[in-house]
């Protein structure tokens, strides 16, 4: 059975962190590349963190039904995971892992059912979690304000993912996150 890995969280939780630290440990992971309309950071390449198209390009791929779920994360700047991308990563034989905000984990969960395991990323607090995004430096303060104001309203569906995990230490939560999904894709360490 084709089998998917959510990671959902609040945006400095930790999910890049995470998630490429599981990527890096386990080569039967594949990541699925999202498409967004935001600019790329200095740090970051097309088709490899993100797709990053025209707000054009990608509204004329919603038309067309190309996305298993997209959403307008930030006011003006939607995200969103293209079919083709899972097909992509299943015909290479991996498991897919996905980054995806709150929302679009919960319907990713909704459309793969037990194919999925969706686990919910939360920091020990709203003050940490403004500390870490602050301490990134990736974003200008009123976008960081966004974040944090997102993040309390995210911080409410926690309860509906099959597994909640507090980063807090990170040795303890990678850790605890390879052991998560080891045991669900059914590999021993
Ligand atoms: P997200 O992808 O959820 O937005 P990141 O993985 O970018 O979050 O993490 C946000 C920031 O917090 C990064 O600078 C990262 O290095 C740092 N970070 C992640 N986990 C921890 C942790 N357990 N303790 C301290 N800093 C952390
Ligand atoms: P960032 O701009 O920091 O890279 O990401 C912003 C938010 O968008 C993060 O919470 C990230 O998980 C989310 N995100 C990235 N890709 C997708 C996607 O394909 N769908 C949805 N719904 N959210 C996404």
């Amino acid at each position: 059975m084709n089998k998917v890995i959510i990671f959902s969280a609040p945006s400095g939780s930790g999910k890049t962190t995470v998630v490429n630290h599981l990527i890096s440990t386990m080569p039967n992971l594949g990541f699925s590349v999202s498409a967004t309309t935001r600019k790329p950071r200095e740090s970051e390449v097309h088709g490899r963190e993100y797709y990053f198209l025209e707000r054009e390009d990608f509204e004329k791929r919603v038309r067309n039904n190309e996305f298993l779920e997209y959403e307008e994360v930030y006011s003006g700047i939607f995200y969103g995971t293209l079919n083709s991308e899972i097909e992509r990563l299943w015909s290479l034989g991996k498991t897919v892992i996905f980054d995806v905000d709150v929302i679009g984990g919960l319907n990713i969960k909704k459309k793969f059912g037990d194919q999925a395991l969706a686990i919910f990323l939360r920091p020990p607090g709203i003050d940490v979690l403004m500390e870490r995004l602050r301490k990134r430096s990736t974003e200008v303060e009123h976008q960081l304000q966004m974040r944090v104001e997102k993040a309390q309203y995210e911080l409410r569906f926690e309860n509906r993912y099959d597994k909640v995990l507090i980063n807090d230490r990170l040795e303890e939560t990678l850790a605890r996150a390879e052991e998560i999904v080891r045991e669900f894709i059914g590999q021993k360490p």
